[in-house]
């Protein structure tokens, strides 16, 4: 504990914020709408312990039962139950290198050894490398942040076959790649799936996520959760948006879709090479990440900076926003190093 640091994202204020891979397009209406509408009892009581009828509403958005799902304070909640609940301490945690660095906090901070196996040069994971590992859990992330493709099937096929123990697949992007394990979770038994309303949803300061799996994996993962994870607010804005907002959803995930491409054809002809994205965000190899980003950060936009990324060197990290604050972006890295 005494090594590692709090999670601290350096995110300075800025005309246009891409720095956390949140929908730049808003929130769901519908989930304002509740937080207009707030009675005093809604803050007043407990929430309900396991929210059963936002449970319900995302089983028959992902296509699973009820029994299937747990939800928890942002999917970074579930992510860090899961390695408390399924691995004793001491044990290892197979994670891609780079992918989300919470997954290797959660697991020291559990106890477990994080064992990093480097992304093969396409970015895809390296299945072997994982298998080898020893592992008890293996973290697979797709789209990966933050390099945003998605893991190719032949890839995630041999860990989902061979891995003996659980294989966490994260898929906070997912509505952008339009690809997911949900619905075989369940089946498989020993995968739970990571999906989140913080990023096409836009509602990441309510904190809700969710986990997918068999109904018994999903039972153990809620003992150890416990009650209450899930505020009465970030349960009914949840509920509301799957009820009314999954066209204003899908709407403004094309939306990204759409300026994204252009983005990264811009880039492209202003004699970049973006990392191609599956996902609301874009990888991009430079010199130096955090000079590159204060100066975009003078130019009024904020992005992440990487420094180091195995495989990669440095980097910046640009969410998809307006073509406006893209057309910052490719301004501001044009005037050189
Ligand atoms: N997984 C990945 C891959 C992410 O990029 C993020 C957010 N940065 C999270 C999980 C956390 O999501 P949540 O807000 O649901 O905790």
């Amino acid at each position: 504990m005494r090594d590692l640091r709090s999670y601290e994202p350096d995110i300075q204020p800025a005309e246009f914020r891409l720095a956390d891979n949140t929908n730049a397009f808003g929130a769901a209406p519908s989930a304002l709408e509740v937080i207009r509408r707030i009675q005093q009892a809604d803050v007043v009581r407990y929430p309900t312990s396991y929210s059963a009828a936002l449970r319900d509403a995302i089983g028959d958005y992902v296509g699973v039962s009820s029994e299937e799902i747990i939800v928890g304070c942002g999917s970074d909640d579930v992510l860090d139950c899961a390695f408390r609940t399924f691995a004793e301490p001491g044990e290892r945690l197979a994670l891609m290198d780079p992918t989300f660095v919470m997954a290797r906090v959660f697991a020291l901070t559990n106890g477990l050894t994080p064992v990093s196996v480097a992304l093969l040069p396409d970015h895809d994971v390296d299945g072997h490398g994982m298998l080898a590992t020893g592992a008890r859990i293996a973290y697979l992330c797709s789209p990966n942040n933050p390099t945003g493709n998605r893991l190719s099937v032949v890839e995630v096929e041999r860990v989902l076959t061979d891995f003996p123990g659980l294989v966490i697949a994260d898929e906070a992007y997912a509505e952008y790649s339009g690809e997911s394990l949900c619905q075989r979770a369940p089946v498989h038994g020993r995968l739970l799936v990571l999906r989140t309303f913080s990023k096409a949803f836009g509602l990441a300061g309510l904190r809700v996520g969710y986990g997918v799996g068999a109904a018994a994996l999903i039972a153990e993962l809620e003992k150890v959760r416990g009650p209450y994870k899930v505020s009465s607010l970030g349960e009914q804005a949840a509920l509301m948006a799957l009820r009314h907002d999954i066209p204003w959803m899908r709407e403004t995930v094309a939306q990204t879709l759409t300026l994204r491409d252009r983005f990264v054809t811009a880039l492209g002809d202003a004699g970049f090479a973006p990392f191609l994205s599956d996902a609301n965000f874009v990888l991009l190899a430079v010199d130096n990440g955090p000079t590159t980003a204060q100066r975009l950060q003078a130019s009024g936009v904020a992005v992440r900076p990487f420094v180091g990324l195995t495989g990669i060197g440095d980097a910046v990290r640009v969410t998809i926003g307006p073509w406006a604050a893209m057309e910052r972006v490719i301004e501001a890295l044009g005037r050189g190093p």
